[in-house]
């Protein structure tokens, strides 16, 4: 707090005396000395009363505040060996901004952990805890960096509409919207419209947005609004300069936590490996064998789940990997806008997972428009609802690739949080629609 930050927001000097701004965290009355803890966001300092020396108005006051209250003080700054900070103010005048109720629904600096369900259903004060909000503080350094390696390997940032009139991902997970008495839906990804800016000369792109997804599955990965970094693509040989790409962007991003994020891993007691490339592959073959091997009883083409996924992280993790593809998934369990793998049940598609989860999937797509017509077909899809997608596939698409990475999974899985709902402010689930 004061000798980190002279003169923000929260801290003034002045002329032998200082004023800072902050939430009583702690008030401790000795009898003839009381001490206040008084922290920002940058940190704490101690205010030391004397009682025979403070003015008795002032004394009473500071003394009986109740927790959490913002105050603003002025005072001398004296050198204390016994704080942290090796200061200490002796306050000579005082004003509450807002005085906090009690008692509080969720103790800021207690040392019980709360449940996750109170920590976000009172998430404003949950968020003073330093861990709380390193989090968020380490998921802004993502997108920063997300940007610079996006912008180094020359994706441009663009935004495709929320409000769509068709998914891509299955009409099981659409939300619908009244449009002006038209259906609508939320979009759950940019998948159609990344897509179709292929068809412009925007050869490579990317976005950072809300996707939305009415997922009745209540576990600890499944949200249903979450952050998609998307990209796409386009001139591609094969699904590898994808996944080249996403190679070089995610070591940015681990080398940048690791060494920008430095204090805020500290704070959250998180030591990062940044995975070594080039990440393995495994086959769909391979991990469906792997998984049964382990007992789980899988039929051909289905999803790894999360069992699945669990199974082949441990696999992983004992050869000291972290980060590794699945390729060659069936392209029977792909979405339309895959390509298949001619004359073979497979599909140029992959997933990245991240120490058993999945965090990102993607693939080469089909940009032929015969063949995509008769994919949507194959999977119950009319082309005709699909007609302003199609239209960018009548007059020339190059043949292009693309993904999709969920941030908080990833986030959630690099600081080894339990539940991707931590990794999120005011998080959207089955039952969670406040705060
Ligand atoms: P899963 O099988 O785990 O439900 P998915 O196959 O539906 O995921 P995709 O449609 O491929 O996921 O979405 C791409 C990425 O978006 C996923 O790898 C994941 O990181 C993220 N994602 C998808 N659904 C959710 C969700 N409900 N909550 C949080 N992140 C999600």
């Amino acid at each position: 707090m004061a000798g980190k930050r002279k003169d923000s927001g929260s801290v003034r000097v002045g002329d032998g005396t200082v004023t800072v701004a902050g939430w009583v965290q702690e008030v401790r009355n000795l009898g003839g000395i009381s001490f206040i803890v008084l922290r920002d966001g940058a940190g704490e300092i101690q205010l030391t009363l004397p009682k025979k020396k403070i003015e008795p108005g002032l004394f009473e006051a500071l003394t009986t505040l109740h927790r959490e209250s913002a105050i603003e003080v002025t005072g001398e700054v004296k050198e204390s060996k016994q704080t942290a900070l090796g200061l200490e103010i002796i306050p000579s005048s005082f004003k509450i901004h807002s005085e906090a109720g009690a008692p509080l629904p969720l103790g800021v600096v207690d040392k019980v952990n709360a449940e996750m369900d109170t920590r976000l259903n009172h998430r404003t004060l949950d968020l003073r805890k330093p861990e709380a909000r390193a989090v968020f503080q380490i998921k802004g350094l993502v997108f920063e960096l997300l940007s610079e390696a996006c912008q180094s390997l020359g994706f441009v940032n663009v935004n495709t509409p929320k409000l769509v009139s068709s998914g891509a991902e299955g009409g099981a997970t659409l939300f619908g919207v009244d449009y002006f008495g038209r259906p609508a839906y939320l979009a759950q990804s940019p998948q159609l419209y990344k897509q179709m800016l292929m068809a412009t000369g925007l050869e490579r792109v990317y976005e950072i947005g809300p996707a939305f997804r009415a997922e009745p599955s209540n576990t600890n990965r499944h949200v249903t609004e979450f952050i998609s970094f998307d990209g796409e693509m386009s001139w591609i040989e094969s699904q590898d300069d994808v996944m080249d790409a996403i190679e070089e962007i995610m070591d940015h991003v681990f080398r940048g936590v690791s060494e920008r994020g430095a204090e805020h891993l500290g704070a959250l007691g998180v030591e990062l490996g940044i995975p070594s490339r080039p990440y393995p592959k495994l086959t769909y073959e391979e991990c469906l064998s792997l998984v049964r091997e382990a007992g789980l009883d899988l039929a051909d083409g289905d999803d790894l789940g999360t069992e699945g996924e669990k199974i082949i992280g441990d696999h992983m993790a004992s050869k000291g990997v972290d980060m590794y593809w699945i390729v060659e998934y069936p392209e029977e369990a792909k979405p339309f806008y895959i390509m298949a793998k001619e004359g073979t049940p497979y599909s140029y598609s992959f997933d990245l997972d991240y120490k058993g989860q999945e965090i990102s999937s993607g693939g080469q797509r089909e940009h032929r428009i015969d063949v995509l017509e008769g994919r949507m077909r194959d999977k119950g899809l009319d082309p005709a609802e699909f007609d302003f997608y199609l239209e960018a596939f009548r007059f020339g698409m190059p043949p292009h690739g693309g993904w999709g990475i969920g941030v908080e999974r990833l986030v959630t899985k690099m600081l080894g949080l339990p539940n991707v709902r931590e990794a999120i402010l005011f998080p959207r689930d089955l039952t969670r629609l406040t705060p």
